[in-house]
């Protein structure tokens, strides 16, 4: 059974502009339709349940509004073209129409983030997404939700309905320009970090300039949702996802062509598909940098991940004239249709022992006897590169990873998992064959204190391992020893690392295969922390990994195989702040490393210190 809902309602389309204005005229049905027609054109809909709507209820809308503007709206139905008019000319940048009270009550003109208690604004009659989140948290029983808005506008509606609640993290990134955007507020600088008990609970990041690239975007991701994120724990997520932000519509406006891409991409992420590849991933721009830099500032004595920080404000480009500069109007860009989201039509194969494989039905397919051709194959690369190794199990290590390989090679699954006798033989073998076929780089995680025989010289390798003590050599920026404290790692400290490293060099490095080794049992790690970290990797190399396992007792197999899988990995917890010494030993490989991997640049002190030293 499909995981995803959708919900479309044809009534939707009924509400549209009836008289002349230049800022509303880009609210248009259209903008459902050829998006409810991608979907259908792409058979995503079909792999997705239906949600029938409803309408909302009195008490529903009221959760959010004030009893007179609920009032006010249901008396458009009745009014005249002349009378809907003046009454619209009371809001910003919104129309009522005949159906927009029917329309509005389907909670379905998302996400509504600009409306207010008392009032409609920027095309948003009700804010759906905040009654959503209240209505969430009253019927389900929640205390925690997490509002992340990616719409290129400031959702001040949401931030006032929330800036006092602890319960509900409101994220927003949007164009700012220093306040020369709509809303123009001074309340959406970064600045505005929760009001009482909701300080810290507020976050926005506001861009300052056009043009923002992905390598922006994902520092924003690594380096202030993310951490902040794990560390809240949300029980819940909301996204408003307008695409306004998307290419082509940088006018604030509502692009047709897009639109239904960015929808489309939206729901093939939702259904786990793998996710398309980023190229040239690199260090953010100067200014976004200094958001990045001053969100995290301005937070820092709010949330445990950011408390190593220094907390200064850099304010160099703040008093700079922004330069006017005319609107470009879309209509020449042209950009290449996203690729296919194709995936290999099975997802996770295994091969683990007798006992395992029983575990393990459910969420994969486990590999039967191998076939002449796989121990063809394997007698091959032993001869090869492991000319000295004759012992059985050595021999059975190197013909089961070959026998997974050759359907990830293949494209019958996208990823798999190994339970290996000899951890160091198999990863030699994985790299090899990896080297040979079709993956020109290679991201190894490896979790456990041995030397690891792998060769980062050539850049084709990028090791990162999780250990508890120093190893004897660092061979190149291509090598990256993580050491952490306690015989258990701290999951707040693991979880630094994961956000603050791994992942920025994953995503720069754009592996086209990541293996994961755990070396010995869990080797300090928690079982819940290693299903995340596995799920979060899913992200890059378009889901390809291969996880090679020693020693783990069957809950670090059996979560292996359902994060490779696509289940949601299981809830860390909130977490506390990670250890101070964790947090050196972090710190020290980021800056040992940011001039090679500029996404892991967070801080404009760095920057500036690096330029000095040069
Ligand atoms: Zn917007």
């Amino acid at each position: 059974m499909s995981e995803t809902g959708l919900v479309y309602d044809e009534e939707m389309t009924r509400y549209k502009l009836l008289w002349t204005d230049p800022v509303c005229k880009i609210e248009v049905p259209e903008r459902l339709t050829v998006s409810h027609e991608a979907l259908k054109c792409r058979g995503l809909d079909r792999r997705c349940v239906c949600v029938p709507t409803r309408q909302a209820t009195d008490q529903e809308i009221l959760l959010v509004h004030s009893k007179e503007y609920l009032e006010a709206v249901s008396q458009t139905p009745h009014m005249s073209l002349e009378d809907l008019l003046t009454f619209t000319q009371q809001y910003g940048d919104v129309y009522f129409h005949p159906v927009s009270h029917d329309v509005a009550w389907h909670q379905q003109l998302p996400p509504g983030h600009h409306s207010q208690r008392c009032e409609a604004s920027g095309f948003c009659v009700f804010n759906n997404v905040a009654i959503a989140a209240l209505y969430a948290k009253q019927h389900y029983k929640l205390n925690r939700v997490l509002i992340v808005d990616w719409d290129i506008h400031h959702g001040q509606g949401v931030q006032y309905c929330f800036e006092e609640d602890s319960s509900v993290l409101y994220f927003s990134w949007h164009r700012y320009e220093h306040q020369q955007f709509w809303p123009n507020l001074a309340e959406s600088d970064y600045d505005s970090v929760g009001k009482g008990k909701g300080t810290g609970f507020n976050i926005n990041l506001p861009w300052n300039k056009v043009g923002m690239t992905s390598s922006d975007y994902l520092s924003a991701f690594f380096h202030v949702l993310l951490p902040i994120a794990y560390e809240f724990d949300p029980e819940l997520v909301f996204v408003c996802a307008g695409f306004d932000s998307a290419i082509g519509d940088p006018e604030g406006g509502y692009n047709l062509t897009s639109l239904p891409q960015s929808v489309c991409q939206t729901v093939h992420t939702l259904l786990g598909d793998p996710t398309p590849e980023l190229r040239d991933i690199g260090p953010p721009c100067h200014s976004a940098l200094e958001s990045v830099h001053n969100v995290r500032a301005v937070h820092q004595r709010n949330w445990g991940c950011l408390k190593h920080i220094e907390p200064s404000i850099k304010r160099s480009r703040v008093d700079e004239k922004v330069e006017q500069h005319e609107e470009e109007t879309t209509e020449h860009l042209v950009w290449p249709e996203p690729i296919p989201r194709d995936a290999p039509p099975l997802r996770t194969a295994a091969r683990v022992s007798k006992e395992q494989e029983e575990l393990l039905s459910e969420a994969c397919l486990c590999l039967g006897e191998k076939s002449p051709k796989d121990l063809e194959e394997a007698e091959k690369i032993r001869n090869k590169h492991f000319q000295d190794v004759t012992d059985e199990k050595s021999l059975k290590c190197i013909q089961d990873v070959v026998s997974l390989w050759e359907k990830i090679k293949n494209k019958e699954v996208r990823n798999g998992l190994v339970v290996v006798s000899d951890v160091f033989v198999s990863l030699k073998c994985a790299v090899e064959l990896a080297k040979n076929s079709l993956s020109e780089r290679t991201l190894v995680l490896f979790v456990g204190d041995d030397i690891v025989p792998v060769d980062t010289n050539d850049g084709k390798v990028l090791l990162v391992q999780i250990c508890r003590k120093e190893p004897s050599e660092v061979k190149s920026v291509y090598h990256v020893p993580v050491c952490l404290n306690k015989d258990v790692f701290s999951c707040a400290s693991v979880m630094a690392a994961v956000l603050g490293l791994l992942l920025p060099l994953a995503y720069e490095f754009n592996p086209s295969l990541v293996l994961q080794v755990m070396a010995e049992g869990s080797s300090g790690l928690k079982v819940c922390v290693w299903a995340q970290l596995t799920s979060l990797l899913q992200g890059v190399a378009q889901g390809t990994a291969l996880a090679l396992l020693k020693g783990c007792d069957s809950d670090m197999v059996q979560a292996t195989a359902a994060s490779l899988s696509g289940a949601s990995a299981p809830t860390l917890g909130p977490l506390g702040p990670p250890l101070t010494e964790d947090l050196e030993a972090i710190e020290a490989q980021r800056h040992r490393l940011q001039k090679r991997w500029g996404l892991l640049v967070n801080s404009v002190s760095d920057k500036e210190k690096e330029s000095q030293d040069q």
